[in-house]
């Protein structure tokens, strides 16, 4: 059965160009009605533009489909919100996707740069999100797909300020994973790599050609389909390859004792334990926590 998404209203951030726009297209080829946002500023996040926006929507039409622009900035996420609401009635999925960069190592990245790429992908991503989910909760629908990034996963050099970023929206999906389940909302992460003016001076031009973004984009239509029941997890997704990234706790090293027990002297002597990943015998199991009381469960076990 194809998946189709007759009757759904998404929202696709920051879908004029590279990644978003190809989930835009995707989706009102399905049947969406699609509110294709997007600011149309630098890759640094400087000035803005309707034309991006503009361009998707018309491309949309052209092809039968519906859509319409909002050029916000992710910021002002309920204007976002509204748009969908004035045209479509509402909103059942959110594709939180708007990003820039700022890339400098940590010891020359201005606080602005810092502030302004966790405000961006961040807080635009809370705001665009709180605006929808009243109407998620009322109609017991909602399916939210976060864009993180290999690097809030892993660190990478220089992006200090999106790394912090990327790793937040993780938090917030899992969080909302949870507050939503009764709700029938769902909500996922993507660690997507994929050619777009963020990568293309990157990566060479073999490797583009290979991580194009219409290779990413089928795995964040299934997460918005009203089929997908799967909530809180993460997803790298690039050239072919969709695979699950999830946290895993090493079998660590129980302590058990009087107080002398506790002491820096003897992390120091049993590091190598509390860091190892193997089965132990008479210890806690590795395992892959997915919520706290995961973690409490350790001391029962112990
Ligand atoms: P892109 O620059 O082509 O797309 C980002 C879009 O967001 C642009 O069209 C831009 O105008 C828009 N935008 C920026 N700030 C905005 C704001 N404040 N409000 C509204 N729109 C805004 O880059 P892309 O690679 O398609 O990136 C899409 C998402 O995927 C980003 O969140 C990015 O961090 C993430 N990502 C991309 C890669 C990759 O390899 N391309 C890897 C990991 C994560």
């Amino acid at each position: 059965m194809p998946l189709d998404f007759k009757d759904k209203v998404v929202i696709v951030t920051g879908a004029g160009s590279g990644l978003g726009k190809v989930y835009a297209l995707d989706f009102a080829a399905r049947g969406a009605k699609v509110v294709v946002n997007d600011l149309g500023g630098s890759l640094k996040g400087d000035g803005a533009s309707s034309k991006n926006a503009d361009i998707v929507v018309a491309e949309i039409k052209a092809a039968g489909g519906q859509a319409v622009a909002n050029y916000d900035n992710v910021l002002d996420g309920a204007n976002i919100v509204k748009t969908a609401v004035e045209a479509f009635g509402t909103v059942h999925v959110i594709i939180n996707n708007a990003g820039i960069l700022r890339d400098s190592a940590f010891k020359n990245m201005p606080e602005k740069d810092f502030k302004l790429v966790l405000d961006v992908h961040l807080n635009g991503a809370y705001k665009v999100t709180k605006a929808a989910w009243p109407y998620f909760r009322d109609q017991k629908y909602g399916r939210i797909v976060n864009t993180a990034s290999p690097a809030g996963l892993y660190g990478n050099f220089g992006q200090a300020n999106y790394a912090t970023a990327k790793l937040a929206l993780v938090g917030f999906a899992e969080t909302l994973a949870k507050e939503g389940a009764k709700y029938n909302i769902r909500a996922n992460v993507i660690a997507p790599l994929a050619k777009s003016r963020m990568t293309e001076d990157l990566l060479p031009p073999d490797v583009l050609e290979k991580i194009l973004p219409e290779k990413v984009s089928p795995l964040v239509q299934y997460l918005a389909h009203a089929d997908n029941q799967t909530s809180g997890a993460i997803f790298e997704v690039a050239g072919g390859f969709f695979g699950q990234v999830k946290w895993q706790r090493s079998s660590g090293q129980i302590f058990r004792g009087d107080e002398e027990t506790f002491t820096p002297e003897a992390i120091l002597n049993q590091f190598d334990s509390i860091m190892d990943f193997g089965e132990k015998p008479f210890n806690v199991k590795t395992s892959y926590p997915t919520q706290v009381s995961d973690y409490l469960s350790i001391l029962e076990e112990s």
